[in-house]
């Protein structure tokens, strides 16, 4: 019964992630996110990269980035996951000269439209202090909500924090658990684009496995690789 649930979940996940249109997908987020970059004469995309579930693997984002020095990144920190202290030394170091953002994805990744005002306000707050205390910088104004999961309740309740920037994404590496190196540089190849926010997950190797290959597509597409904060708030 409850297989047969979830298989009947997944179609329908499926019959709707491939209905909708390259349009429809950034359409069908709500009012106030913001899922695509500003309009700017720099060809350019941001790579983000969410939980870090993994810290090995989280270790081998660190690791691409000090060998790359023009990729940038910013990551949606989830604070409860041990590698944002394991690896704070060197992701503070690739922060302060600017060449990743540490942004807010919350303590405990719960579904913000589940949880009451003040949980939401707590999830935030938790995260936002771990990095005011390991990096020294605020992750505000900017955040995703884990599962994407975001409705008007959750943006106004996180804005009275100062968090009013809730950031989505148009174009997914489908870097899930179990999911194959080959499908991850399918997904990349398709979604990496001029002005484009694209989202990667730092819970396994299925990324990793294939960084010079995605780092080959941002090459040839003649693309840059910017922080969120540096696309949509320049100094
Ligand atoms: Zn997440």
């Amino acid at each position: 019964m409850w297989n047969k649930e979830v298989t009947r979940k997944s179609l329908f996940a499926v019959a709707v992630a491939s209905f909708l249109s390259v349009a429809d997908a950034a359409l069908a987020w709500p009012r106030g996110t913001i899922s695509a970059l500003p309009k700017s004469s720099t060809r350019r995309v941001a790579w983000t990269v969410d939980d870090g579930a993994s810290s090995a693997a989280l270790g081998r984002y660190v690791s691409m980035l000090e060998k790359n020095p023009t990729v940038k990144i910013t990551f949606f920190v989830l604070s409860g996951a041990p590698g944002w202290s394991k690896y704070a030394t060197r992701l503070k170091a690739l922060q302060d000269r600017g060449q990743i953002q540490l942004a807010n994805h919350t303590a405990t990744h719960r579904k913000m439209t589940t949880l009451s005002d003040a949980r939401i306000k707590a999830e935030l707050m938790k995260c936002e202090n771990f990095c005011l205390a390991k990096y020294g910088m605020s992750t505000k104004p900017y955040y995703r909500p884990p599962y994407g999961e975001i409705d008007a309740r959750v943006i106004r309740v996180a804005a009275s924090i100062g968090f009013t920037k809730p950031m989505l994404w148009y174009g997914s590496f489908a870097s899930g658990s179990g999911v194959k190196s080959s499908t991850v540089l399918k997904s990349a190849s398709k979604w990496i684009a001029n002005g484009r926010i694209v989202i990667d997950h730092a819970n396994g190797y299925c990324t990793t496995n294939v960084f010079p290959q995605i780092l080959q597509i941002f090459r040839s597409r003649k693309l840059k690789l910017v922080t969120l904060r540096e696309a949509i708030d320049p100094q």
